[in-house]
């Protein structure tokens, strides 16, 4: 069946409203996109800047429990459009890929700019409309009525325009802040792709919880997800290693520790080693109100090695110029066994050496949410239908980074937000068929 007469608003125009803007102009829909911005995509353009790594080659079963215990949301996401389905929609587009050493795939460009153009071109191509400077304020009633003035009932937003004149009836009303006034837009089903709240100047603000909150909607509050962590480092500390990066360092809080590199900031640490481990470090600090992260500075030093080397006879030598010469341990690591060890640990080798392969390094808070790469909470899934569609709002679908789950950085942020925009797609397709 085709659904050419039926209108459907897609309500943020980021990777996952865009793909649910294609599946859903593929199934012959009327689709009008809105976005805040004066453009859409900011935020997949600026992953862009970071080379857009737009997912992972690694095996279903691994890539699945990066989603932790949202993991069985996910999944069905994932077998509409998983890592290989979202490469090969990227080469027909024309956009060749390639799997990076660690097994991230990245676009050969490394840019995202011309995908970007070229999924736009595709989507106007297949009579996607696209409505700029659009703010979502909300709903007018959750149903249309039909001698409400100013709603275009023909689906293209029309400023204070009365055209409500058409016999229509179960159409969702919206309400727009547009630069002319607001704006009304008429829609047989809403699909919101709203973003999370971080980077509020790329668009996603989070503003739409409580504008859901009062629909009945369960969100889960909006948490700071793949971001940095506040350190009391000393003003000596700052001001000689901020912005330096730790390389070949291993992390652990709690769980097994993890080997990477992170970058001292001027409040504490942030990339990508912190990034992995961020969910249960900000978890931990939420409970217990500060966090011990445990460095091992010699990671590919075996432990005996190590104390071998820390405890052999220094002679006349400062301890640091032992440490250097006889574990390479210089810079920034140095550095932060002086801040993070305690005087009584220099003064004995064994501790010492000890120290080296774990150092307690104390983390006090969560950056900000809007420093945060992407955002945990939202839209809790016990509120969705499996079609992504509100069950408190019938006809009302969320898709993308807005719903209550979280992935480290790696690609799977991308990819799950472009599978549920597809996901949610599809939903909107059995909701339509199903009233038709
Ligand atoms: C610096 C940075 C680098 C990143 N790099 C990567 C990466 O390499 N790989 C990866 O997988 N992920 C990466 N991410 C994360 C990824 O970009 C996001 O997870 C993804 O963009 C979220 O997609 P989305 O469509 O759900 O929301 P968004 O992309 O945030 O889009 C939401 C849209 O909704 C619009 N909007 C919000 N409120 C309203 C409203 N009231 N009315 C109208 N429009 C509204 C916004 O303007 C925005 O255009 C990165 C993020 C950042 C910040």
């Amino acid at each position: 069946m085709s659904l050419s007469a039926k209108r459907v608003a897609v309500i943020g125009g980021g990777p996952a409203g865009l793909m649910a803007a294609e599946r859903l102009s593929e199934a012959g829909a009327q689709v009008d996109v809105f976005d805040a911005m004066p453009s859409v995509g900011r935020k997949f353009l600026m992953a862009g800047r970071g080379g857009l790594n737009l997912t992972h080659s690694e095996p279903a079963e691994p890539f699945l429990a990066r989603f932790g215990d949202r993991a069985r949301f996910v999944q069905p996401w994932l077998q509409i459009m998983d890592g290989a389905g979202l490469r090969d929609w990227a080469h027909a587009l024309g956009i060749q890929t390639f799997v990076g050493s660690s097994g991230r795939v990245f676009p050969q460009e490394m840019k995202a700019a011309p995908l970007l153009r070229a999924w736009l071109a595709r989507l106007r191509g297949q009579g996607v409309r696209f409505h700029m400077r659009h703010r979502w304020l909300g709903w007018r009633g959750d149903k249309l009525d039909v001698d409400m003035p100013g709603v275009d009932s023909s689906g293209v937003d029309s400023p204070g325009v009365d055209s409500s004149n058409e016999d229509s009836t179960g159409l969702h009303v919206l309400r727009f802040a547009t630069p002319e006034g607001e704006a009304r837009h008429a829609a047989d089903a809403v699909v919101l792709a709203l973003g999370g709240g971080s980077w509020a100047k790329l668009g996603s603000d989070g503003a739409w919880v409580p504008d859901l909150q009062t629909q009945g909607v369960p969100v889960a509050p909006l948490r700071p997800a793949n971001c940095g962590f506040d350190v009391d480092w000393s003003d000596h500390f700052r001001s000689r290693y901020a912005g330096q990066p730790v390389k070949s360092v291993s992390m652990a809080c709690g769980g097994p520790a993890r080997q990477g590199e992170f970058v001292i900031s001027g409040t504490g640490i942030e990339g990508s080693l912190v990034y992995a481990l961020s969910a249960s470090l900000r978890d931990r600090i939420e409970t217990d109100g500060s966090v011990v992260a445990m460095l091992d500075l010699a990671p590919d030093w075996p432990h005996q090695k190590v104390m071998a080397a820390v405890t052999h006879p220094r002679g006349a030598r400062s301890m640091s110029s032992h440490l250097q010469s006889r574990l390479g341990l210089t810079g920034v690591k140095a550095g932060l066994l002086r801040e993070c060890a305690s005087a009584e640990d220099f003064k004995d080798p064994e501790r010492l050496g000890r120290r080296i392969k774990a150092l307690p390094l104390t983390l006090r808070r969560a950056r900000p949410i809007d420093e945060a790469i992407s955002t945990a909470g939202g839209v809790a899934f016990e509120g969705l239908t499996a079609g992504l569609m509100l069950k408190a709002m019938p006809g009302v679908f969320c898709v993308g980074e807005m719903l209550d789950w979280e992935a480290p950085t790696g690609g799977y942020l991308l990819t799950a937000c472009m599978a549920s925009g597809a996901s949610g797609a599809a939903g909107v397709i059995d909701f339509l068929k199903a009233q038709a």
